[in-house]
C-alpha cells in the first residue's frame, strides 16, 4: 500500500460499497453509471471527511492532543464527522462556526450537540484567525489543542483519499470494471488533492474531475498545485503533475455556497426517485447536477464509465427540507 508508511487510527467503516446505478443510467441514457458510497463511512451519518479523520485523529494522539479544534460553517459536514471522531476516541472537541449562531438547531448543528462538541461563534471574523485565537485560551487553560484547518484539508487529510483511490482501485480490478471518469463535489480541496495524488501513483489513467461548489476553477486549481505535491512528499513519493491533472468544473456554483437552486433539487429529487439514494443541498446534490449536465451535454459517451464519488452531507437535507418539499410539483 502506497500509504502504509503513515500511521493511521480506525474511524471510518471501510471499503466503502462500490454500486452500480442502471436505471439512472437507463433514464438519461448515458454512460455506465457507478457510485462509491462514501456517504456510508459510518461517523455520525458518514461522508468523506472520516477518510481524512483516520489521519488526522491519528497524529492529534502521536501529538498528545487532549482537544480537537476545527472550523466550518454552520452546516459543516466536516465539522459534524470531527466530532463525532472526537467522542470515538474520548477526545474533547470545539467547533468554530461562521455567524452568530442560527435560531434552528437542526441538521449537523443538531449532531454536533448531541456529539458533546462545544459550538464557538465566529461572527463574521475570519474563521482561522478565531481558531488561532480559541487554540491560545485552551493552551493557557492548560489542554493540548489540535488544530485542524477547514474540510480537514491539509497534505495529512489528504492522506485520507490517496488510500481511497487505492481501495477503488482494488475493486474495480475485482470487478474486471475500467472508469473513464470519477465526478464529485471539490470544496476545500483535500479529497480531490488525494484522489489526484492517489490516481497518478496508481497509473489510474480515468479523469478525476471535482465538480466546484464554491470556489472559481483557478481558486480551486490553485489549491490543488499546493496540497498535492505537498500530499506526494509525505508519502516519498516522487511524481509530476501538470494542469491535466486538475480538472475543476466550476459551472454550477450557481448562486454560491450552500445556496440550493432549481438544479440542486431535481438531481436531489431524481437519484432518490430513481435509485433510492440520498443526496445533500450543498455538495453531492451539486455535483449530481453537474453530472447530469454534463451527460445531458454530452461531455461523456454512451460506451463510457463514470462513477459518482458519493462524498456525504445527508444530515443537512434536514436544514433544507422546507425548500424541497415545496418544490413538490
Ligand atoms: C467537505 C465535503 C465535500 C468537499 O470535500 P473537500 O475535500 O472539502 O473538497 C464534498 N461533499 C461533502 C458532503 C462534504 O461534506
Amino acid at each position: 500500500m502506497i500509504t502504509s508508511k503513515v500511521r493511521r487510527v480506525p474511524v471510518a467503516y471501510l471499503p466503502t460499497p462500490l454500486v452500480e446505478m442502471e436505471r439512472l443510467s437507463q433514464e438519461l441514457g448515458g454512460p455506465r453509471l457507478f457510485v462509491k458510497r462514501d456517504d456510508q463511512t459510518g461517523l455520525a451519518t458518514g461522508g468523506n471527511k472520516a477518510r481524512k479523520l483516520e489521519y488526522l485523529i491519528a497524529e492529534a494522539l502521536d501529538e498528545g492532543a487532549d482537544t480537537v479544534l476545527t472550523v466550518g460553517a454552520a452546516q459543516s459536514n466536516h465539522s459534524r464527522q470531527t466530532a463525532a471522531a472526537a467522542a470515538m476516541y474520548g477526545l474533547r472537541c470545539i467547533l468554530i462556526l461562521q455567524g452568530s449562531g442560527p435560531a434552528d438547531w437542526s441538521g449537523n448543528l443538531l449532531l454536533d450537540d448531541l456529539l458533546g462538541a462545544q459550538v464557538h461563534w465566529a461572527g463574521d471574523n475570519p474563521l482561522h484567525e478565531s481558531m488561532m485565537e480559541v487554540a491560545v485560551e485552551e493552551e493557557s487553560a492548560g489542554r493540548h489543542p489540535y488544530l485542524i484547518p477547514v474540510g480537514g484539508s491539509n497534505p495529512t487529510g489528504a492522506l485520507g483519499y490517496v488510500a481511497a483511490m487505492e481501495e477503488l482501485a482494488g475493486q474495480l480490478k475485482e470487478r474486471d470494471l475500467h472508469a473513464d471518469a470519477i465526478v464529485f463535489a471539490s470544496s476545500s480541496g483535500g479529497t480531490q488533492a488525494g484522489m489526484i495524488v492517489g490516481a497518478e501513483a496508481l497509473g489510474f489513467d480515468g479523469r478525476v474531475a471535482g465538480i466546484s461548489v464554491a470556489r472559481t476553477k483557478s481558486g480551486l486549481r490553485e489549491i490543488l498545485q499546493e496540497l498535492v505535491p505537498q500530499t506526494a512528499e509525505i508519502l516519498g513519493l516522487d511524481l509530476s503533475f501538470d494542469e491535466t491533472d486538475f480538472v475543476v468544473y466550476d459551472d454550477y456554483v450557481g448562486e454560491g455556497y450552500g445556496v440550493m437552486g432549481a438544479p440542486e433539487r431535481e438531481a436531489i429529487r431524481l437519484v432518490a426517485r430513481i435509485e433510492g439514494i440520498l443526496v445533500d443541498p450543498v455538495y453531492t446534490g451539486r455535483a449530481m447536477a453537474g453530472l447530469l449536465d454534463l451527460i445531458r451535454s454530452g461531455a461523456f459517451g454512451s460506451g463510457e464509465t463514470v462513477i459518482f464519488w458519493h462524498t456525504g452531507g445527508i444530515p443537512a437535507l434536514f436544514a433544507y427540507g422546507e425548500g424541497l418539499i415545496k418544490a413538490i410539483p
